[in-house]
């Protein structure tokens, strides 16, 4: 299996160098890429299609409209690395679809996973409550990773949100905090992130070998955490894996590269 990691611009938040080690450790072949819409589209294109990704109602499905002249522009420099995703909604799926559609031919395979590691916020709608809702990862093909979505998807702890009412617009007390309650918080500049990004990057490789890309024990990497209190314990135990995990991984692993 390769796994080809790609930076949209994650900038200092995460160590894609370390992720692509550990995930060679587990026994994927790994290559950094740098940026997904460099290599495959030109920039221009690819600004006026993520411009038409943007949720402005999360109640309502995106239309995919004719974006803004401004929009478009600001998505360019994004794409160029001269400004920073953030604060913005897009519709995961449609970027999903879009960036699968940019896949040449050769490069669509079972034995290639296409991972995405991008800073800006991804949501996805659903149909059973009709609004979007935020993702830390969109398995599939190409997967995507947010890691502003590893920080805003998972819930809080109930508590965090219960004072924070309580603090008004103080930012000092907001970050005294989260620092009281570290244990059950991530924030960003956490240096847990590049723990919790190695879970979710497990849960596309499974997902593409195995098709299954979750656990029901609290303490697997592949648990799937909706708070961020279950997704420190998930990330951060150890073992990694429970057993059925580390098994199907140890034997595919040897299946790959034989003795
Ligand atoms: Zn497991």
């Amino acid at each position: 299996m390769r796994v080809l990691i790609y930076d949209e611009g994650c900038g200092e938040e995460v160590d894609l160098g370390e992720l692509a080690r550990y995930l060679s450790e587990r026994g994927a072949r790994v290559e950094l890429r740098g940026g997904f819409f460099a290599r495959f589209a030109s920039l221009e294109d690819a600004a006026r299609e993520i411009a038409g990704m943007r949720i402005s109602d999360p109640m309502k499905p995106v239309a995919r409209e004719e974006p803004l002249y401004g929009e478009v522009r600001y998505e360019l420099r994004v794409l160029q690395g001269k400004a920073r995703a953030g604060g913005v909604l897009y519709d995961g799926f449609a970027l999903q679809h879009y960036m699968r559609s940019l896949l040449p031919g050769e490069e669509v395979s079972l034995e290639r996973l296409h991972l995405v590691i991008t800073p800006r916020l991804l949501a996805t709608f659903s149909e059973e409550d009709r609004r979007y809702h935020l993702r830390a990862i969109i398995l599939g093909y190409p997967a995507l990773i947010s890691t502003s979505g590893i920080v805003e998807a998972p819930a809080k702890p109930r508590e965090f949100y219960l004072q924070r009412r309580l603090l008004g617009e103080d930012a000092l007390a907001e970050a005294r905090l989260k620092q009281k309650l570290r244990e059950k918080l991530l924030d960003y500049g956490d240096p847990r992130l590049g723990e919790v990004l190695r879970g979710y990057a497990l849960q596309a490789l499974f997902y593409q070998l195995f098709g299954e890309a979750f656990c029901e024990n609290r303490r697997c990497r592949l648990y799937n955490a909706h708070w961020q209190e279950e997704l420190i314990e998930a990330q951060l135990s150890q073992p990694e894996l429970c057993e059925r995990h580390e098994k199907m991984l140890k034997e595919w692993r040897e299946k790959a590269t034989p003795p």
